[in-house]
């Protein structure tokens, strides 16, 4: 018997006025997986996640968070059932500390204003910053707020991590360092859904890859499968349709 996915979503569309930006996806996500969404710019990674977290309604199709329905309930909804997202751009309180800032998280979090100070400490050690913790946001390089970010996000105590391109911008040493902290949270019990660009980091830490092209997803599997997929190398060098065959 396999355990029930964390994740599903259902024939998942979304139209911007002419533009098919989600074109009738499905999939499940594996309690306990790291799974990485991946595919150009503009293949509807981002798209996927605001639909998850509930920032964009679909035009058809459905979001499943084990056997509650997601779509149709509102953010706050959603990140209490215990969905959170890393965002890209790391928007910290920039005033308040590092340890102030995951309190905030810790505070509003799926198990609400509950042993926040053993959340907060937890969430400081699994996203590496705990020697950050008296720093001044504003203080921070970019590397270490995406790890603030991250801290935020599990301080919630979310099940869910929704992590959208934590790596961008950031060199070889603080990507390492990144992708560690997402095999402490999973390690934790934290489901991860990763959107990454650095291919090297998403077939190592990926126990699935989703590809997602033009809104469609064009293939689905293990790392080493999805690499060698015609499709996928495909989508990613342009190869003309003309030329294949
Ligand atoms: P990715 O994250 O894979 O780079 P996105 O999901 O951000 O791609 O975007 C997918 C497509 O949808 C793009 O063509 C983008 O311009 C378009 N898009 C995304 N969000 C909106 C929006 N709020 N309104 C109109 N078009 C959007
Ligand atoms: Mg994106």
């Amino acid at each position: 018997m396999t355990a029930e996915p964390i994740l599903r979503v259902e024939r998942l569309s979304k139209n911007f006025r002419g533009l098919q930006a989600m074109a009738d996806v499905s999939f499940a996500v594996e309690t306990g997986s790291i799974t990485s969404v991946i595919g150009p710019n503009g293949a509807g990674k981002s798209t996927l996640f605001n639909l998850v977290t509930g920032y964009l309604a679909p035009t058809a199709g459905s979001v499943w968070l084990r056997r509650q329905r997601l779509t149709g309930l509102p953010t706050n909804r959603i990140a209490a059932l215990g969905v959170a997202r890393a965002f890209q751009i790391a928007k910290p309180f920039r005033d308040l500390s590092v340890v102030e800032n995951v309190r905030v998280g810790a505070l509003f979090g799926k198990a609400g204003p509950r042993d926040v100070p053993a959340a907060t400490a937890r969430a400081l050690e699994l996203a590496g910053i705990a020697y950050l913790a008296h720093r001044q946001a504003s203080t921070l390089t970019v590397g270490q707020l995406r790890h603030l970010e991250v801290a935020r996000a599990i301080a919630t105590r979310a099940d869910l991590l929704l992590a959208d391109e934590p790596c961008a911008g950031l060199n070889p040493t603080e990507t390492a360092a990144m992708i560690d902290v997402l095999r402490r949270v999973r390690a934790e019990g934290v489901t991860v859904v990763l959107v990454e660009h650095d291919m090297p980091s998403v077939m190592e830490v990926s126990d699935r890859i989703l590809v997602l092209d033009a809104g469609r997803l064009i293939a689905e599997g293990a790392p080493e499968a999805v690499a060698a997929d015609e499709r996928v190398i495909a989508a990613y060098l342009g190869t003309p349709e003309a030329e294949e065959a």
